[in-house]
Formats: C-alpha cells, sequence, structure tokens
C-alpha cells in the first residue's frame, strides 16, 4: 500500500531532552488510515500532527472500542536508529484486535508505516544517553453511532514523542502495594490486550495506592486474589532463592510483554533458570520474610526494567535487597538497553535498523 506523505510547513522546535517528561511534547507527524467495512485499509498516510475532528457520538467514546502499543525507537552511536522486536509489537496489537473485533492490520503495511513515520520525524530521534523516541500506535471505532455493537469503520493511527527516562529519579527503586480488593482482569477478559478500557479499570487502585506513597499497584489474580498478576504497566519477576520466578501468560489476565518476553531468553542466555508459574502472594511474603526474596523488578518499554525496592501488603512492608537495585537487575538494565542501544552485540538479532 501506498503512505502518501504530507510535510509539515511549520516544523516545531525540539524540546530540551534534560528531565524531559513522558509523552508531552510529540514530533511533527503522525501516520494516519481508515478503515471501512467492505474496503478494508485504506489511506495510508503521514500528516502534520494535529487534532482529529470526530464527532461526539464516535463509538470509542462510549464503548471503548479501542487497542494500542508501545515500542521506541534507539539512536545508535553512529548516528542510525534503530527498532527493538518491532514484529512482536505488530503481532501483539493483531492479537488485541481479535479480541476487541478489530480488523486485523496487514503486518507489512504497519511495519512499512513505522518505517516511514520514523524515517519522515528522524531528527526527532534524540541522542543523549538514555533517550529515545516513544512510538504509540493506537486504532480505534470511528462510527458516529449509539448503539453496542461491533464498528464498521475505524481509525489508525501512530504518532511519536521524544523521551528520557520514565522515572525521572533515574533507575531508582520503586515502592509498590499489593492490591487485595480491586482487580485488573479475570479470566476470559481482556487482560492480555493492551486495550484503554484495563486502564480505565485500573486507575481508581491506582490513584489510592499514589495517595498513600506507592508508586504502583501490584495486582493479584481477579478470581481468588491469590496469585501474583503484574504490577502497574509492567510484568514482575523475583528472584527468590537464586532462581527467577514470574507469573505464567497461561490464564490471559497477563499482559505478555515484549520486554517480559527478552528478559527472560537474556536470562536463560545467563544461565538462570526461569519459571513461569502460579506465585502466591502468600510464597512471595513468606520468601520476603525468611530472606530469601533477593531481587525483584518491574519489566516493560517505558522503563525498560524497574528496580522494586518495597511490597506493602495489609499493612506490612517489606524492603527488598535493602531498597538498592540488585545486582542481576542492573545486569539485565545494562544488557536491554546495551541491545537497544546498539552498545551490546545482538545475539538474538531483535535490533531492526530503520535510517
Ligand atoms: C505494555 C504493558 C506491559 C509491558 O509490555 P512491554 O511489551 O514489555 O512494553 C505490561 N503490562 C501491561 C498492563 C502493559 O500494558
Amino acid at each position: 500500500m501506498e503512505i502518501t506523505i504530507t510535510r509539515t510547513t511549520t516544523p516545531k522546535q525540539k524540546p530540551s531532552m534534560d528531565g524531559i517528561p513522558f509523552g508531552t511534547y510529540f514530533s511533527d507527524h503522525m501516520f494516519l488510515m481508515n478503515y471501512t467495512e467492505g474496503t478494508g485499509w485504506h489511506d495510508a498516510r503521514i500528516v502534520p500532527y494535529g487534532p482529529i475532528s470526530l464527532e461526539p457520538t464516535t463509538m470509542v467514546f462510549h464503548y471503548a472500542q479501542e487497542i494500542f502499543e508501545g515500542m521506541k525507537a534507539y539512536r545508535t552511536a553512529e548516528g542510525k536508529v534503530q527498532l527493538f522486536r518491532p514484529t512482536e509489537n505488530i503481532a501483539r496489537m493483531n492479537r488485541s484486535a481479535e479480541k476487541l473485533c478489530i480488523p486485523h492490520i496487514p503486518e507489512d503495511v504497519y511495519l512499512d508505516a513505522l518505517k516511514t513515520l520514523i524515517t519522515v520525524d528522524q531528527d526527532w530521534v534524540p541522542s543523549e544517553p538514555d533517550t529515545s523516541l516513544y512510538i504509540r500506535p493506537f486504532v480505534f471505532a470511528t462510527d458516529a453511532h449509539l448503539g453496542v455493537h461491533v464498528a464498521h469503520t475505524y481509525l489508525f493511527c501512530i504518532v511519536t514523542c521524544p523521551v528520557g527516562c520514565y522515572y525521572p529519579e533515574g533507575l531508582n527503586p520503586v515502592k509498590i502495594a499489593i492490591e487485595s480488593r480491586e482487580v485488573r482482569a479475570v479470566r476470559g477478559g481482556t487482560g492480555f490486550t493492551k486495550c484503554g478500557g484495563n486502564y480505565a479499570a485500573s486507575l481508581h487502585a491506582g490513584a489510592l495506592a499514589e495517595a498513600q506513597g506507592f508508586s504502583q499497584v501490584l495486582w493479584l489474580d481477579g478470581v481468588e486474589q491469590k496469585y501474583i498478576e503484574e504490577v502497574g504497566s509492567m510484568n514482575v519477576m523475583f528472584k527468590i532463592a537464586g532462581k527467577v520466578v514470574t507469573p505464567s501468560l497461561a490464564k490471559g489476565t497477563v499482559l505478555p510483554g515484549i520486554t517480559r518476553k527478552s528478559v527472560i531468553e537474556v536470562l536463560k542466555h545467563f544461565g538462570y533458570e526461569v519459571e513461569e508459574r502460579d506465585i502466591s502472594v502468600d510464597e512471595l511474603i513468606a520468601a520476603a520474610e525468611a530472606g530469601t526474596l533477593e531481587e525483584a523488578w518491574g519489566t516493560g518499554t517505558a522503563a525498560v526494567i524497574s528496580p522494586i525496592g518495597k511490597i506493602s501488603y495489609q499493612g506490612k512492608e517489606h524492603i527488598v535487597n535493602n531498597f538498592e537495585i540488585g545486582e542481576l537487575t542492573q545486569r539485565l538494565y545494562d544488557t536491554v538497553t546495551g541491545i537497544q542501544w546498539g552498545k551490546l552485540d545482538d545475539p538474538f538479532g531483535w535490533v531492526m535498523p530503520v535510517c
């Protein structure tokens, strides 16, 4: 499919990367493509970034038929731009699409859209240490119609924004609270998809935890509230007595993170044993109390690896690794980000050059 390009005549001034807030300054262009039942995807175009005009009855506002992705483009020391496992994001978005009854996006069109947009806005890929261009593809129902049914028209949009470290404090341990009343996902639901609705449902518990000084909620399963699922917008891993354990994806309630998948492969490459299985909150707290919970961290594109320094459960606080970043956590961060920025060899074949 041909992508038409309309360049801006008023390029914006680039923001300073020093302490830049996440997701606030957007690049000059965006990608748009429409879907109409009977015609399929059409009108792939890159246009100046700007508002989209929609009727108040646009279905996504009422019934939340929407999915998104999150990925990054990295500037290497040689000045080139590369992506990290983009075909994983494309495949995941199409799995989300299937669950939300959103039409499949052809993989080649999607990848071409990403590469073309990044090439047009390549000056927006920052080169300062720890910076990257965050990429947000999303699709939503655009029919102007009230009444619950699967929409007939959609818009696929990709916007990008230069970002620094996700946490302004840098790679410092975060405090998390285990949530034992509210749940994020249930079996048979949308937990495995990246849809806005999952986040809407998580805001209330997140806001309460934040008011108590925690940066994220650690979710338990939606049936028994007994098993660990994930933390905020990250997957979670624990090093217990030398082994790494992480919740399994089998129930479809945990988001299949690409950072999670990559970290598991790196750990196995390092020679660690990794168990993907159910971990009960009781097992976790018992390990914390016995001193065998050696390290804990979250994984996700935005923060990459985020050390967990404190876990609160039923009013009791458990400190992990003296509230310091663990040795393995640091090694994983250095390895994954080293591959992403092209500072380390990529024995896994994960990076894809763009321009
Ligand atoms: C995106 C996301 C993650 C992390 O996935 P990555 O592919 O590693 O960025 C984890 N949990 C939730 C709920 C997410 O939305």
